[in-house]
């Protein structure tokens, strides 16, 4: 290895952090440890839909080939379909629109998409740690360099020129930085911004809960042979529950989510386990109305797990002085547009850009930080806001676009009309994943690289 021009702590070893490692295995002279809390890397949940953006990060990031032989269908351009949506939710469901995207959702399982990311880290700038949880860390700013140091759950401490947080939803790197920006707030007098921020670095309860399976494909075909999601990716719409199917692991299981909304109970916490084996006894009550063939595709689920699916409200920053917020730790968000883990990856790829490009030196590392929040920030959290609108219209409870009855129901044309709306709107929020790439942003991202340093590290932040 040349002498690296700095050292880098990526906390949590989840689909972010990996992506970040190893983007910057691009570069022979940064110097990466990965600490990852759990015992090993292991991806939890079964699928991962990946859309065409992330797929051209993924292949710049030299993953096409390897990915490309794990993926449910041969990853191109072609125009396919990418979810089929319908109202399941009454004994005869009702078909209202193919979504058709160029190179569709492209569909892993993913400990097998995990494999590839840890499968592309170099084994010459980067180190992986298990075991390792980060608690806390601190900082120190002198005139001439500014270092970070991790508190481990160990008892060890670490000093490294950057904290690269990607630390998940529950990120103690958040709850640590959310306390700096708050007292930088509190001293330019402005108390009320310190308590939002404050309230910010805490998840926040959805109000929704994901049961999640993967079902034996087989096991559908024995009941329902030509059942459409053994080849089609399906979204079934229904009144505060809502069903995502799709074929993963090269068409040999199907990933299931069934989803559970009570948006009365949006924003606060939930004090259970976040994540649990249940008897599908607790969602069948919610779905017996529901057409054949998703009562068929309950019957082939054992004992789903579920989720209780946490988000993290809007920041201000995603960096303050040498740490930076990467993936859920920033933006965690419903599950709606499938893109938590493509919004990550992108995090991953402008930031480390940024990092490798020979104008990030030690010493102008804030400028790059702040290129990386002013690019990521506002898209990531555009996603963000528009995953939550897709979550209520996926289960019908978008305002004006509800299916509760009532004086107001129009019958059978009055539906069609809403069902054609609803397809409107969710597309429309949904297009960037598809229409867009990252090349403009991440462009916009590196001119700022020839702004002057002005290098005032945690002195900037909440305003
Ligand atoms: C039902 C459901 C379906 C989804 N489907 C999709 C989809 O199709 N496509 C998509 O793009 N996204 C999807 N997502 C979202 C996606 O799973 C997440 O956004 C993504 O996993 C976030 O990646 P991350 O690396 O930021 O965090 P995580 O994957 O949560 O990884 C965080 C890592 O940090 C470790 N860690 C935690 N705390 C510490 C600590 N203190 N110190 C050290 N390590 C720590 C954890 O053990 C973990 O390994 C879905 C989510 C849900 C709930």
């Amino acid at each position: 290895m040349s002498t690296p021009k700095f050292r880098v702590a990526i906390c949590g070893g989840g689909v972010g952090g990996l992506a970040c490692a190893v983007a910057l295995s691009h570069a022979s002279n940064v110097e990466v440890d990965i600490y990852e809390a759990a015992s090993e890397f292991a991806e939890v949940g079964a699928g991962i839909g990946v859309w065409p953006r992330t797929w051209k990060i993924l292949s710049a990031l030299g993953l096409a080939e390897d990915l490309g032989k794990i993926a449910m269908i041969p990853p191109n351009d072609q125009p396919r379909v990418a979810f089929h949506f319908r109202k399941g939710d009454q004994p005869e469901g009702i078909d209202f629109h193919t979504l058709v995207t160029p190179g569709g959702m492209l569909a892993f399982h993913r400990p097998d998409f995990q494999r590839v990311l840890i499968n592309h880290l170099s084994d010459v700038t980067c180190r992986a740690f298990t075991r390792k949880r980060l608690v806390s860390y601190t900082q120190r700013t002198s005139s001439s360099y500014s270092t970070v140091t991790l508190q481990l759950e160990d008892g060890t401490t670490a000093p490294y020129d950057l904290l690269i947080a990607a630390d998940g939803v529950k990120s103690a790197a958040r709850r640590t930085m959310v306390q700096e920006l708050a007292a930088a707030a509190a001293a330019r007098g402005k108390p009320d911004v310190a308590q939002k921020l404050r309230d910010a670095g805490l998840p926040k309860w959805s109000g929704t809960l994901a049961y999640r399976a993967t079902i034996p494909s087989e096991r559908l075909r024995s009941l329902i042979p030509n059942h459409r999601v053994l080849e089609t990716p399906m979204v079934y719409f229904g009144k505060n529950t809502q069903l995502t199917v799709y074929p993963i692991a090269r068409g040999t299981l199907i990933n299931f989510a069934a989803m559970r909304a009570r948006y009365d109970r949006e924003y606060t916490t939930f004090d259970e386990a976040w994540v649990k084996d249940v008897s599908k006894d607790e969602l069948l009550g919610d779905f017996d109305q529901w057409e054949p063939e998703v009562q068929a595709l309950f019957k082939c689920v054992d004992r789903p797990n579920r989720w209780a699916i946490n988000t993290t409200l809007p920041l201000p920053s995603y960096t303050s002085g040498r740490v930076v917020l990467l993936g859920d730790a920033a933006h965690a968000m419903m599950p709606y547009q499938g893109a938590g883990a493509g919004q990550a990856i992108e995090d991953a790829f402008v930031l480390a850009r940024l990092l490798i490009d020979p104008r990030t030196t030690r010493a102008t590392l804030g400028r790059a930080l702040r290129a990386y929040d002013a690019i990521r920030r506002p898209f990531s959290q555009r996603v963000q806001a528009a995953s939550r609108e897709n979550g209520l219209l996926y289960t019908l409870n978008y305002p004006g676009l509800s299916f509760d009855g009532g004086p107001a129901h129009t019958g059978a044309r009055g539906d069609a009309e809403k069902l054609e709306r609803i397809r409107a709107r969710i597309q429309g929020n949904w297009e960037w994943a598809w229409e867009t790439t990252v090349d403009a942003d991440l462009q916009r991202a590196l001119r700022m690289l020839d702004e002057p340093p002005d290098d005032s590290g945690m002195r900037r932040g909440a305003r």
